[in-house]
């Protein structure tokens, strides 16, 4: 009986361990009633630094009374049952700073928020008070199921999506379908783009008042023979985590400066999107600098824009390359102006051409006067700071007047145009691109500002 208990056991807790906790989940599945079982996955994430300073029986003991806190915590409530794991316990130990447990049927959305609170409040235990920075995950385990492989695998899943915002989150097969999907994408960046599936299109951005192109914005779409045009939202974030974005990133600059020098407007400029990973490796801007200059594209003809989080990730670095790049004769646009944290702070300190702000406050226009406050007191932000102001996404003609009649410079959206191929987009700059005579298309925020 005692080395059953070993094995069965967490040797420092002396908590049921994972494979005691499967065998009470496969014993007790044929007899659940639908949906089934709930399995939660509980990680203190400080669980290591506390290991560090505290003395081990003392982080033991504390332990020991957080999963029994949970366990009376839901015994309190007559809702959500806690299944028995061993005659004694309900919580289970995975390793040293991950609990387990598990309940009967779906777990609502309140008890996650209420759960979520519970787990994240300080606990106090001989006079120690503990925050244990908790993430949990949760997935369900289909009644009537016989032998569920891995009943704590989608939990794990689950669990890798937690951040400071979302503490429990729940599994989602569909979510996990598109991260896959990203991934094997990623891997195969580099086949794609020797393989020439990845294509730029080009969308406007026109100047007001006078309604005239003066730039285009690259955006990169995958040309996928068996999946068909695959937008870049389900590739960039993983690209950008494996730094396979660097690959692209260059095949960006190269192909838009090859575009740019096809236009029959010589004044029009092209803006590719860089990301934090970019602006993080060396010799980035010699090598911007070399394609364009195997590309014979005049570095002035190009814009790059940055989102706020890339130029958070190490301001004075970041500020450091954007202005080796002006000095070079390539503009900065910061992309997604007022989404991030920091938005102001990033205007403050970094050298920068334009300003482009984030969609999400061009939408309803129309009905919403808060909306117009703050973009009214945006686009004087960026015009006492000197540069170019650009709405992004608008999609309305009544929008278009407002702005028009608020100053902002340049409009981007589906009211213009959608994204075009680099032929169309051609064509679009011999009809709509700046009359002859760049030494005035380009002082697009000054005149703005004497409106
Ligand atoms: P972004 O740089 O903010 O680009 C603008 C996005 O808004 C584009 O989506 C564009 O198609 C969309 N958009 C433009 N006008 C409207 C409108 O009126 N309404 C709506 N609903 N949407 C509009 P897209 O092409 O899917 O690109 C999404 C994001 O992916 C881009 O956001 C950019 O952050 C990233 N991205 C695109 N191409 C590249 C690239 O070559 N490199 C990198 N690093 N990121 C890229
Ligand atoms: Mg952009
Ligand atoms: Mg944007």
């Amino acid at each position: 009986a005692q080395l059953r208990h070993a094995v069965s056991h967490h040797p420092r807790y002396g908590m049921p361990n994972q494979s005691l906790l499967e065998e009470a989940v496969r014993t007790c599945l044929p007899d659940v009633p639908p949906p089934g079982l709930a399995v939660w996955i509980l990680r203190m994430n400080r669980f290591g630094f506390l290991e560090s300073i505290l003395p081990r029986d003392a982080l033991t003991d504390l332990v020991k009374v957080y999963a029994d806190e949970l366990a009376r915590w839901f015994a309190a409530r007559n809702d959500y049952v806690l299944l028995a794991i061993d005659g004694q316990h309900r919580v289970a130990a995975l390793d040293d700073g991950t609990l387990c447990f598990v309940t009967v049927g779906a777990p609502s959305a309140e008890l996650r928020m209420e759960l979520s609170l519970f787990v994240t409040r300080r606990f106090e235990h001989k006079g120690l008070f503990v925050a244990w920075d908790p993430h949990i995950g949760v997935a369900v385990i289909p009644a009537g199921m016989d032998q569920p492989s891995g009943i704590t695998e989608e939990a794990r899943v689950a669990l890798q999506w937690c951040d400071a915002h979302r503490r429990v989150t729940q599994f989602d097969a569909d979510r996990m379908k598109r991260d896959q999907l990203a991934y094997s994408l990623t891997l195969d960046l580099e086949g794609a783009i020797d393989r020439g599936e990845l294509v730029l299109q080009y969308q406007p951005k026109v100047e007001l008042p006078s309604r005239r192109t003066v730039s285009l914005e690259a955006l990169v779409r995958w040309r996928h023979p068996e999946r068909g045009m695959i937008p870049p939202g389900a590739f960039i974030a993983e690209a950008e985590a494996t730094g396979a974005i660097n690959l692209l990133t260059m095949w960006a600059v190269r192909e838009a400066a090859r575009f740019l020098l096809t236009l029959s407007d010589g004044s029009v400029r092209v803006s590719v999107n860089i990301t934090a990973f970019d602006l993080a490796t060396p010799k980035f801007v010699q090598s911007v600098l070399q394609v364009l200059a195997q590309e014979n594209c005049p570095p002035d003809r190009l814009i790059l824009e940055v989102t706020e989080t890339a130029a958070l990730s190490d301001r004075e670095r970041a500020s450091e390359i954007l202005a080796e790049f002006r000095s070079h004769g390539i503009q900065i646009a910061l992309d997604d102006f007022g989404t991030g944290y920091s938005s102001l702070a990033i205007l403050q300190e970094m050298p920068l051409d334009e300003m482009k702000v984030d969609r999400s406050f061009v939408t309803d226009l129309a009905e919403v006067e808060r909306k117009k406050a703050v973009l009214e007191a945006m686009i004087e932000v960026g015009h006492r700071l000197g540069l170019t102001v650009t709405i992004e996404g608008v999609e309305h003609e009544e929008s278009v007047e407002w702005l028009a009649r608020n100053g902002c410079d340049v409009v981007q959206g589906f009211v213009f145009s959608r994204p075009l191929d680099a032929q169309v987009a051609r064509d679009w700059i011999a009809k709509h691109g700046p009359e002859q005579s760049p030494a005035t298309a380009h002082t697009v925020g000054t005149t703005a500002l004497s409106l």
